[in-house]
């Protein structure tokens, strides 16, 4: 079956006068078929039937959403080939890669399905009545949480499946109850067409309402724009540049409503290299290290875009290690040539802010990335601050620091970070204990003895951190904790059993996991 090019408006495909065109990285060439351009009149649309579908769609029994979720998972699997190579083909990403990721991207809609029949994340509570407290009695108070309304979910150019139109932020909102109308990014709308008709086609065969989904291009942001700042949306889901989530989070913030944003925006990911690890295994650190940094062209947001160590002979054999990994990297194409334009710019800006480059990999063809290593010391770094800003792709920065306060010092002044990662062996300890509390305060996720690349989708999972790495620290938007972005508490006070929702009834509370009166219980979901 060949793309139409179509919008995705409900379960309606409609097509718009203003078309543009994904574009193959590897060659620069447009490809075919023109793809449609919402206008305003598909964003109205898009947003009443999400509004439509809210409340019909969040009252499905949680099962129900499971089976949807399940649903599009299968019907992306049944796409085979085709998927893979369009995604292939509008992004330059190994088909091992895409592969990888389709797998990922099923494997979190599963999980997302588990979640939901688990049901810890309805948050029930209840406080029996106490008719006879004195001097008032207490009546009874139940809670539950509720899906937020329709979300605005922004693919990512980084990640053409597993966080664009069916990606995690699609399944915890679709998991929490909340219909989503999707903004596709510009450079997969081939990608996005086909994971579309799998969620049309799930939505059909579980008699899911129209609106749950929608999806809607456009080669501009006034488009996304637009979206935030319709009444009918409720969150926004973002993965992408700092610039653009901040714009985001203006409209959001100034709405007559405001409403949260979560944007994944910037991150350097620092790496501490602790003594005993760098003078032991400093050869095979820096093989590991050049690894994380090159994998996916550098195209990650954990990408190990920082590296600290105090100086000396193991720092030094670990740059030269690195240095001759880095040489030996093969030039690859980036996703767009408008982030390989942003990531040559990034590398000149290192340059003229003064680190020094210890070595680059070799030029390529069209979109290619070189790799690029520089080195400062802490204390250049304190008057070049902008070196600490994050550029997309495989460059990074060694930080030679003189003391291990300098070395915290350093850590103290970067901005929050999605990750940061200690390389440490026993005798490091101590050290790795002192830097923890800074470490903690800095980022969502701290990791030891492996890279900060390859982000397990899983219950623990954190991919989040303090602003800029997000706009809210508090959340995640990998594992089945995203889903808590989606919801909202509500307390039910003095109702009587048969208008309470489903979850809250006495046949029902049974079946999930509880507090009553403050006690835990497990519950028996099925
Ligand atoms: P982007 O420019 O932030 O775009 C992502 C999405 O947000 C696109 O759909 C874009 O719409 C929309 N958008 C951006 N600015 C907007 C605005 N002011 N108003 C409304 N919508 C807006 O990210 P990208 O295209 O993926 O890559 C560009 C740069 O982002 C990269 O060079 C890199 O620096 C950074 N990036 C970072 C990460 C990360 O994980 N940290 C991931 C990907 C990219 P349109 O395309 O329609 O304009």
């Amino acid at each position: 079956m060949a793309l139409t090019g179509e919008l995705f408006i409900g379960r309606r495909r409609t097509s718009t006068a203003q078309r543009f065109q994904a574009i193959d990285p590897a060659r620069g060439e447009a490809l075919l078929p023109a793809f449609s351009a919402a206008g305003t009149a598909e964003l109205e649309t898009a947003c009443a039937l999400a509004e439509a579908a809210f409340d019909s769609y969040r009252s499905r029994p949680p099962q129900r959403r499971a089976e949807f979720l399940e649903a599009i998972a299968e019907q992306i699997l049944a796409q085979g080939e085709d998927l893979l190579a369009r995604a292939h083909l509008e992004t330059a990403l190994p088909l091992a890669r895409l592969t990888g990721e389709r797998a990922r991207t099923v494997g979190q809609l599963r999980l997302f399905a588990e979640e939901l029949r688990a049901g810890e994340w309805l948050g029930l509570r209840v406080d029996s009545a106490l008719a006879q407290r004195a001097p008032a009695p207490r009546a009874d108070i139940r809670l539950r949480k509720i899906a937020c309304g329709p979300v605005a979910v922004f693919g990512a150019s980084n990640f053409p499946l597993a966080f664009s139109v069916a990606g995690g932020d699609s399944a915890a909102a679709l998991a929490a109850g909340c219909p989503i109308v999707v903004k596709g990014h510009p450079a997969h709308p081939g990608t996005s067409e086909w994971v579309a008709r799998a969620i049309v086609a799930a939505a059909a065969e579980t008699d899911m309402p129209a609106g749950v989904f929608s999806l809607l291009n456009g080669p501009d942001t006034a488009l996304g724009a637009a979206l935030v700042a319709d009444a009918r949306i409720r969150a926004v889901a973002f993965t992408g540049s700092r610039a653009g989530g901040l714009a985001l989070m203006k409209i959001a913030a100034e709405r007559p409503e405001p409403i949260p944003v979560y944007a994944e925006m910037s991150s350097i990911n620092p790496v501490v290299l602790l003594p005993a690890a760098l003078a032991g295994r400093g050869a095979s650190l820096a093989r590991e290290f050049v690894a994380s940094l090159t994998l996916g062209v550098g195209q990650f947001c954990t990408n190990p875009g920082l590296v600290l160590a105090l100086g000396g002979e193991g720092l030094q054999s670990f740059i030269e290690a690195a240095g001759a990994a880095l040489e030996a990297v093969s030039p690859a194409v980036m996703l767009t040539e408008g982030i390989q334009r942003n990531y040559v710019r990034g590398v000149e800006r290192m340059g003229t802010e003064g680190a020094e480059l210890l070595a680059q990999s070799s030029a390529g063809d069209q979109n290619c990335a070189r790799a690029a290593l520089f080195s400062v010391t802490a204390e250049s770094l304190v008057h070049r601050p902008r070196l600490a800003e994050e550029t997309f792709g495989p460059a990074s920065l060694i930080v030679r620091c003189r003391t291990v306060r300098e070395l915290r010092e350093t850590l103290e002044r970067l901005e929050g970070q999605l990750t940061a990662t200690l390389q440490m062996d026993a005798p490091d300890q101590p050290l790795a204990q002192e830097l923890l509390a800074t470490l903690e305060r800095k980022a969502g996720r701290i990791v030891v003895n492996s890279w900060p690349t390859g982000v397990e989708v899983c219950h623990a999972m954190v991919h989040g951190g303090p602003f800029p790495a997000t706009a809210d620290g508090r959340s995640t938007s990998v594992g089945t904790l995203a889903i808590e972005r989606f919801l909202r508490p509500v307390c039910y006070q003095g109702f009587a059993d048969a208008l309470l929702p489903p979850e809250l009834r006495a046949d029902e509370l049974p079946h999930w996991p509880h507090r009553f009166d403050g006690e835990r219980r497990l519950g028996r979901a099925e």
